[in-house]
């Protein structure tokens, strides 16, 4: 997953980029980048580095970014290795000017098309998806860089929320057909911004104006903002779309707003649903923090169980932790979390948390609970149970990784070692972010199974699924 962010007409454009990027670490640890665009020059200058955003940029990186565009971009791969190369924005020249693009989501026929662009001659810088959708602009015969990134994405199928500076002024916004990842418009003074989620206008105290629609190109120059549609035949309410229900779920921050709604509010209903789903007899209801607070919130409130935290988590461990010998190895969780004993101490506790993965989260807390005295540990997912990979730019493991897409609720209880364990149906998950219980609006694949873009190619599947093993 990844995070964008954009910003035209203001003097300060690369410190606003820098710290919009900071409110959208959560969405990609990996690798930080700005490009700006230095007016005085018309030149697009880039600094990108692996690692937090703290680490990648310091006073003297930003000074050298002057000028009043700037695009920037936070990375956790879930397509292409994690390596400097493939950090974000790139920065291209074609025959017409330079362009810098930043994106988030993945591409479902990246593999074929890079095949192809190779055959004809294309040598590829990095293993990012995103080079193919330059390579295929460079291609194309049109001569204006919107003409050229309409070309390129008529080819590109899967998930795009993208950022994009040219060194004439223009910055650029748009998202995919099915509008997959977010992406969203803001105002601060003058100046537009494009961000992936609203979080980061308030820490830069813009005004939130609205989201970029799902197949809408967004065109910010110094005489404002004009929006085309990406596919004109293609426009229109008929339009299915397919936001990612797992933004709610998971990953966005919770005090922004997407899709129309309050993250927040969704986590919190979805926990208030699974209390209405799978009640328990209880002392006390704990979160696994951060992400599984407002849904333990909303099963508190619903079953009248008091709320604690029960669980405590060290804000020091990044997921840039490297664990480097087997022998530590297993602390991982431990590291993370740790119980707080007169909380758990002799009780009954229901523990929620968003998400069963592959389990291993869940069995350590347990044990870890236990090991604290807790009497019986009750394990509430506010999400249905996890059955599929996402192609789509979350970052999920392989099917045979995936605890229940091959284990029934019986035998996940007893891996985890829990007293009893429920998750919430993929119903009251819809009804939880508006959305109708046929899913219409959303796409929840890695609930269902149900793709709304299928891989284009099985060489697509093969290249993710060696990427995630890589990962594991
Ligand atoms: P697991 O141990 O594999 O079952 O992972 C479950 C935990 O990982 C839950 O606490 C989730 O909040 C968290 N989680 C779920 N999806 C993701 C993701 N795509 N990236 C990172 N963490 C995740």
């Amino acid at each position: 997953m990844c995070g964008v962010f954009g910003i035209n007409g203001h003097d300060e454009a690369a410190n606003i980029a820098y710290l919009g990027l900071h409110s959208l670490q959560h969405r990609g640890q990996e690798s930080a980048g700005l490009v700006a665009l230095d007016d005085k020059g018309d030149r697009l200058r880039r600094h990108v580095a692996m690692g937090l955003v703290s680490d990648a940029f310091g006073r003297d990186q930003l000074a050298r970014l002057p000028g009043r565009a700037a695009i920037g971009h936070v990375r956790y791969s879930t397509a292409g290795s994690s390596e400097l190369r493939n950090a974000q924005p790139f920065l291209f020249d074609y025959s017409g000017g330079s362009i810098a693009i930043a994106h988030n989501g993945n591409l479902v026929n990246a593999g074929a098309l890079r095949t192809r662009l190779e055959a004809s001659g294309s040598i590829f810088q990095t293993s990012s998806d995103t080079e193919v959708i330059v390579h295929l602009m460079a291609q194309s015969r049109d001569v204006d860089v919107i003409g050229k990134l309409r070309a390129a994405l008529a080819q590109v199928e899967g998930a795009y929320s993208l950022t994009l500076l040219t060194n004439a002024g223009m910055l650029i916004g748009v998202r995919d057909p099915h509008g997959f990842r977010p992406l969203v418009i803001g105002k601060v003074k003058d100046a537009y911004v494009l961000s992936s989620e609203t979080s980061s206008f308030d820490l830069i105290e813009a005004a939130f104006v609205r989201e970029v629609e799902p197949g809408e190109i967004v065109i910010i120059e110094k005489g404002g903002l004009t929006s085309q549609r990406l596919r004109p035949e293609q426009a229109g309410p008929s339009t299915p779309t397919h936001f990612c229900v797992f933004e709610h779920v998971y990953f966005a921050r919770p005090d922004g707003m997407l899709n129309g709604r309050s993250i927040y509010r969704s986590r919190e209903k979805m926990g208030q649903r699974l209390a209405q789903e799978a009640p328990m007899d209880a002392d006390v209801v704990i979160p696994v923090p951060d992400s599984g607070v407002p849904a333990a919130i909303g099963y508190a409130k619903e079953s009248g169980i008091p709320f604690e935290m029960g669980l405590i988590r060290s804000h020091y461990v990044g997921r840039t932790f490297i664990e480097p010998q087997d022998s530590i190895r297993h602390f991982g969780v431990r590291l993370k979390l740790s119980p707080v004993r007169s909380v758990v101490d002799g009780k009954r506790i229901v523990v929620v948390d968003d998400s069963l993965v592959r389990g291993t989260t869940s069995r350590k807390i347990v044990k870890m609970l236990r090991d604290a005295g807790a009497r019986e540990v009750h394990m509430r997912i506010s999400a249905p149970p996890t059955t599929h990979p996402c192609f789509y730019g979350i970052d999920t493991p392989n099917r045979s990784e995936l605890l229940a897409a091959s284990h029934t609720l019986d035998e996940i209880t007893r891996y985890i070692t829990c007293d009893s364990l429920a998750y919430l149906s993929h119903d009251a998950m819809m009804a939880s972010v508006g959305g109708a219980a046929t899913g219409e609006g959303y796409c929840s694949a890695c609930f269902t199974g149900t793709y709304p873009v299928p891989l284009g190619q099985t060489g697509d599947e093969a290249a993710l699924v060696t990427l995630r093993r890589s990962r594991v």
